[in-house]
């Protein structure tokens, strides 16, 4: 006979809001631990601990998992996700953290000291996502990393994979593409916030009384993933904003409307 075995994440190896549900009720109406464990696949110590310490459940919900659950649903708030899934795909990276048993994940975006904003909007984006998990800056010389643990992350960040970003195919799942469909805006600030740059081009003219200086803003995204040049393009379509490769890896937003367009969304880092 296999082990009876509930619905659980395999990925962070949670189990789902259905399941538990089931389990406490079951527990509630006088059954043993032992049959509440083979009905639902729990193990008997943790039914124990939710019995005891109702407050262990109530955390468990809150480091629920949209999509975990048994019925699943987009991860909230759509925009804030759509932003970090832009830092994530710039310049972010999940790993699992030891002990390996513990299925913990740590996400890590670093942030250039340069730019305290965006330190703040990162640490921001990602406690509106993982309300229930932390997020903390970590000095390192000349930027800052900021991280999170969470069992979570590669259930929301399914790109995870071994290797680097540019190296192996990135390709969104079907509830992220709708975010970033309706989102365009969020998703292209946080590319643009990672991997990106807003800077003052100066051109000089040489005019008959003497050379006549012009400056002119344009936004630049570096990234060597042909996959996320095209999700940045896709954005970029989608808000109605110019661009171009200037070269291989370097999407530009020069002209002048495209760019105040896109300040509208993105704008200098701070
Ligand atoms: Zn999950």
């Amino acid at each position: 006979m296999g082990e009876n075995v509930g619905p659980v994440c395999q990925r962070c190896g949670m189990y789902d809001r259905l399941t538990r549900l089931r389990a406490m009720t079951l527990l509630t109406q006088g059954q043993m631990l032992s049959a509440v464990s083979s009905a639902t696949g729990i193990s008997p110590s943790l039914l124990q601990d939710w019995q005891e310490r109702p407050e262990s459940l109530a955390r468990s919900r809150t480091s629920t998992c949209p999509r975990c659950s048994l019925v699943k649903s987009t991860v909230e708030p759509r925009s804030d996700y759509a932003y970090l899934l832009g830092l994530y795909l710039g310049d972010g990276c999940i790993s699992r953290q030891p002990p390996e048993s513990k299925g913990v994940w740590k996400l890590r975006i670093i942030c250039a000291d340069a730019w305290p904003g965006l330190l703040k909007e990162c640490k921001r984006a990602m406690l509106a996502v993982r309300p229930g998990n932390s997020a903390t800056g970590v000095q390192r010389q000349g930027c800052v990393e900021v991280v999170s643990y969470s069992k979570h992350w590669p259930c929301l960040f399914p790109q995870h994979g071994p290797g680097r970003k540019h190296e192996r195919a990135i390709e969104l799942e079907s509830w992220q593409q709708e975010i970033v469909t309706n989102y365009p805006g969020d998703f292209a600030r946080g590319l643009f916030h990672s991997d990106g740059c807003r800077l003052t081009n100066r051109i000089r003219r040489p005019l008959k009384d003497g050379d006549r200086w012009y400056e002119y803003p344009r936004y630049l995204f570096v990234n060597r993933s042909t996959d996320i040049h095209r999700l940045c393009g896709e954005a970029l379509d989608r808000l109605g904003v110019a661009w171009r490769f200037s070269k291989p890896t370097t999407i530009s937003v020069a002209r002048r409307e495209a760019v105040a367009r896109l300040d509208e969304f993105v704008g200098p880092k701070y």
